[in-house]
């Protein structure tokens, strides 16, 4: 496994005709946003370029352009791609089941901002830095020359909203907003995005919203707060797995908190642990001790025990970095 800058990754995926982008499970703004965005680009340059993932993309995600035309069911990947490339996946589990497609790239390259990355792939062009890979998917199309049409910088700029609430996390740096700038310029309207991913929320998200709030614990003397959702409040809500996204900010924001955390019971019988921290608290550090990973801030694991074992193991842990 190699680390390479930007020049070398851009140069891979330029020499490529045909290429795999892979999203990660469940996937969010950043993974469907700079996947979109660089496949138009590069299929605006004659290649041949889909996405592979194993969840679908959520409705709020709907307006993106491409979102349901560039998609190949891992299943049906076949003959020879160029290279499979791996856009905001901190470790090779996160593309899932899709994992035998990746086999029919000649070649692997990863490119991803978080810290806890594996270096997993053969060629990696990992920056800590970055907000989001939109970051970095928006820099290598400028170093290959590729076409950025309104479309593909309303998608890049979608990953850079998501991945930072609306430039309001941490990570949101000059570069950033820079970046942003430069996408709305070529055509990315800010209102528009604001409005599908902040300003529009369904009723059965509400509805989990609601009965996720009533769970709200404080532990660590005030400094940690945990919600839990179960398949049951999934079921009562009328809501989906992606309704949760975004919950746990709710429990962060609890005045005087450090550390929030959602456990939710996954359909098969497993608990999934998002964390989010305020200032000093390294939940991406908490989470890799769990099999999981992520930043500094947000991080999530997956635990296979059940829900009030996950409970007293996580709130352990993070009680021990508070
Ligand atoms: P979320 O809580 O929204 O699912 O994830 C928060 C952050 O941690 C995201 O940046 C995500 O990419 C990362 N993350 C979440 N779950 C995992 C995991 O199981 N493994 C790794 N490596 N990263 C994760
Ligand atoms: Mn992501
Ligand atoms: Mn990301």
């Amino acid at each position: 496994s190699l680390l390479i800058d930007l020049a070398a990754a851009s140069r891979m995926i330029r020499d490529a005709q045909r290429i795999l982008f892979f999203m990660h499970v469940q996937p969010d703004g950043d993974s469907i946003g700079s996947t979109l965005g660089m496949i138009r680009a590069l299929r605006q340059m004659g290649k041949e370029a889909v996405m592979v993932g194993v969840d679908p993309i959520p409705p709020m995600y709907h307006f993106l352009p491409g979102w349901d035309s560039y998609r190949v069911e891992w299943q049906d990947v076949d003959g020879e791609w160029d290279l499979s490339c791996f856009l905001d996946c901190g470790d090779l589990e996160r593309v899932g089941d899709a994992l035998p497609a990746v086999q029919r790239g000649r070649r692997t390259l990863n490119v991803d901002h978080h810290a806890t990355n594996t270096a997993f792939a053969e060629f990696n062009y990992l920056d800590f830095s970055a907000a989001a890979v939109g970051e970095l998917a928006y820099r290598i199309l400028r170093e290959i020359g590729a076409p950025i049409d309104p479309e593909t910088a309303l998608c890049l700029y979608t990953s850079l909203v998501t991945d930072t609430g609306g430039f309001r996390y941490d990570s949101t740096g000059p570069s950033t907003h820079r970046v942003a700038a430069d996408l709305i310029e070529l055509g990315a309207r800010p209102y528009d995005v604001a409005q599908a991913i902040f300003e529009t929320e369904s009723l059965p998200r509400l509805a989990l919203l609601a009965r996720a709030l009533q769970t709200l614990r404080l532990d660590g003397g005030g400094r940690v707060a945990w919600m839990v959702i179960t398949r049951e409040m999934l079921r009562e809500a009328g809501a989906q797995e992606h309704d949760a996204e975004g919950v746990v900010n709710y429990a962060r924001s609890v005045s005087g908190v450090e550390v929030g955390i959602l456990f939710k019971e996954t359909p098969d019988g497993r608990v999934r642990v998002s964390l989010r921290s305020r200032k000093t608290a390294d939940v991406g550090a908490v989470a890799k001790g769990f099999g999981g990973g992520g930043h500094a801030r947000a991080a999530g694991c997956t635990l296979y025990t059940g829900l009030d074992e996950a409970v007293g193991q996580v709130l352990a842990a993070v009680k021990a970095v508070l």
